[in-house]
């Protein structure tokens, strides 16, 4: 019988997101400091070999869905080879990834021919002068280009997640809906969250994506929708069309009680919740030659120390740590 998963809270968890790099070709400011270089090496980042063997472990645990994040995932050397060997993997039903799509055009078609299905772009703005200072130079059209190849490669859905940033970009929500109706993208909304100092700055420009549902309210006729992927988006449609808003919101309405994931850092720690700073070192076991079955061990034994939820309102400077080394 298939292995199960299970925290002290009874939720079942079938979903690793595994961040590839902590390092990152933008500086989004709620995320990094724009002068930011302290990542660590790539020796210390778990091999593909070592990837493999932890994805198998969770796997036979029972988990079927992993997505590939960062820092910046396509700023891995050989992610389509990695996504491939994962994908082949007894028990993964669902491999996808999320990019902030800068190297996105060249990559596409090998991460799709490798089993990628599913995929999320960062993407908070759709003017050159902001996406640049937002994310401390960025180039929009490089992202744009991204998202295009994408299409063409055939990912299905593109869903493209924007930070709701008051001062920032709040003059462009309706813009965002109107541009993933022309492009038939999904759209999420997500609200920001102190993790970092980065992220405990930015939370000046927090914004409750309650009131941001009100207001595309007013403009557009929103029926509730459904989308399939398991995560804590909740959906609206836009009625007589086929997209889906998500609106993800971690500290206005938190769904700790259907947290379903963990996460294992490219150095190969495991987080068991994005508002913690707790870490269990699955790469030290890993590097001792650790068996399969004492890797699984030391999974079920560190998911006793997941929390029942976060404490983003209660605690908000609990988490040091950047969003990069996990990758949300
Ligand atoms: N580079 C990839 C990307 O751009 O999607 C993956 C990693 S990035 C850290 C993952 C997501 O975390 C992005 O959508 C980003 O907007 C989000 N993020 C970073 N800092 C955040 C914060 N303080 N609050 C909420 N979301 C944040």
């Amino acid at each position: 019988m298939q292995e199960q998963l299970t925290d002290s809270f009874g939720r079942r968890i079938e979903y690793v997101r595994l961040s590839v790099t902590d390092r990152c070709n933008l500086r989004c400011f709620y995320c990094l400091p724009g002068d930011f270089r302290n990542f660590s090496e790539p020796d210390e980042w778990l091999g593909f070999d070592e990837i493999e063997r932890v994805i198998a472990a969770f796997a036979s645990l029972g988990v079927s869905k992993i997505r590939l994040t960062g820092g910046e995932p396509l700023i891995r050397r050989g992610l389509p080879d990695l996504a491939g060997r994962l994908a082949r993997l007894p028990g993964i039903a669902d491999l996808s990834l999320s990019t902030n799509a800068v190297l996105l055009a060249r990559q596409a078609g090998a991460l799709c021919a490798a089993g990628v299905r599913r995929i999320n772009v960062s993407l908070d703005t759709l003017r050159p002068g902001r996406f640049a200072a937002i994310t401390h130079g960025g180039r929009l059209d490089k992202v744009l280009d991204g998202i295009m190849a994408a299409r063409r490669a055939g990912f299905a859905p593109i869903k493209i997640n924007m930070l709701a940033l008051k001062g920032i970009n709040d003059d462009e929500f309706e813009d965002m809906v109107e541009f993933c109706l022309e492009h038939d993208f999904t759209l999420r909304f997500i609200e920001t969250m102190p993790v970092g100092a980065t992220g405990r700055a930015a939370t000046r420009h927090y914004l409750d994506l309650q009131e941001v549902k009100r207001r595309l309210a007013s403009r557009f006729s929103l029926i509730p929708g459904a989308m399939p992927g398991g995560g804590p988006a909740r959906y609206m449609q836009v009625a007589g069309t086929r997209l889906r808003i998500g609106f993800i919101t971690p500290i206005s309405r938190h769904f700790c009680a259907t947290c379903n994931r963990v996460r294992l850092s490219a150095d190969g720690a495991l987080h068991l919740c994005l508002g913690q700073d707790y870490r269990y070192d699955l790469r030290a076991l890993l590097r001792s030659g650790a068996d399969s079955a004492q890797l699984k061990a030391a999974i079920v034994q560190a998911l006793v120390l997941k929390p029942e939820r976060h404490e983003f309102r209660e605690k908000p400077r609990q988490v040091i740590r950047f969003m990069s080394m996990t990758g949300g």
